[in-house]
């Protein structure tokens, strides 16, 4: 069932574990923040991430994010990663961080090493790049999280040649619930497996066009697998 209430945040709650989406605009911002019981976890960073955090959950909240989950590096999915390492550096984080991102995925290499370089005589937290290789069930605190590969591209310099970018789709379980996150995909089998009787399944949509691509997925696409889903919205729509 397709959950209308598009207008940003989306929200979705089931038995103490809740998502909240603050944004999803291709080229521009995403955000997600997930509660399990009282564990947050962050989802695809996006410009403007620190701002809602600090609405939605204050400072001591902020400081107790474990994990952040990185799709892939595209701006619009890991634009507030500097902000929030370095808010969480200013602000006395003490516990451990986990930054999970697509094996290959430069950009988070890149800000990580930028940051430490930065700063690194005065981070008072432990930061842990886990590099994701193949699809298998991982625990953080309370939650299991199977990450799963789909097919995203992006356009080389010449405009029309293109490449596969390191990308990831995300399950996250919490005691019976899953949530699917698929992140930026085409149309692929692993996420429309995974995706399948999911308690709720995040599709982008984000290809404005009708003919399918190997970027994004047409609004047909991707109602065709959230519809096998419990509950399901759609996101990453052009504006
Ligand atoms: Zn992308």
């Amino acid at each position: 069932m397709q959950l209308l209430n598009q207008k940003y945040p989306l929200t979705w709650n089931k038995k103490n574990f809740s998502i909240k989406i603050f944004c999803s605009i291709p080229n521009v911002a995403t955000g997600i923040l997930i509660k399990a019981e009282n564990s947050y976890f962050v989802v695809d960073p996006g410009d403007g991430i620190l701002r809602d955090l600090n609405k939605e959950i204050g400072t001591k909240n902020i400081l107790s994010i474990s994990d952040i989950f990185i799709t892939h590096g595209h701006h619009d999915h890991v634009g507030g990663v500097w902000s929030l390492l370095t808010y969480m550096r200013v602000m006395h984080k003490k516990t451990p961080l986990s930054i999970h991102f697509p094996f290959g995925c430069v950009e988070i290499e890149s800000i990580y090493h930028a940051f430490h370089e930065v700063y690194r005589r005065s981070i008072p937290y432990k930061i842990n790049l886990k590099v994701v290789k193949g699809s298998k069930n991982y625990k953080s605190k309370n939650i299991i999280f199977k990450p799963f590969p789909v097919i995203h591209k992006e356009f080389l310099q010449d405009g029309i040649t293109t490449r596969q970018v390191p990308a990831l789709g995300y399950n996250f379980i919490f005691g019976k619930s899953k949530i699917c996150y698929g992140g930026d995909t085409a149309y692929c089998k692993e996420l429309a497996d995974n995706a399948k009787n999911s308690d709720l399944a995040i599709i982008e949509a984000g290809h404005d066009e009708d003919t399918p691509d190997e970027m994004h997925m047409t609004i047909n696409e991707a109602k065709v697998i959230g519809e096998s889903a419990k509950e399901y919205f759609l996101v990453h729509i052009p504006e």
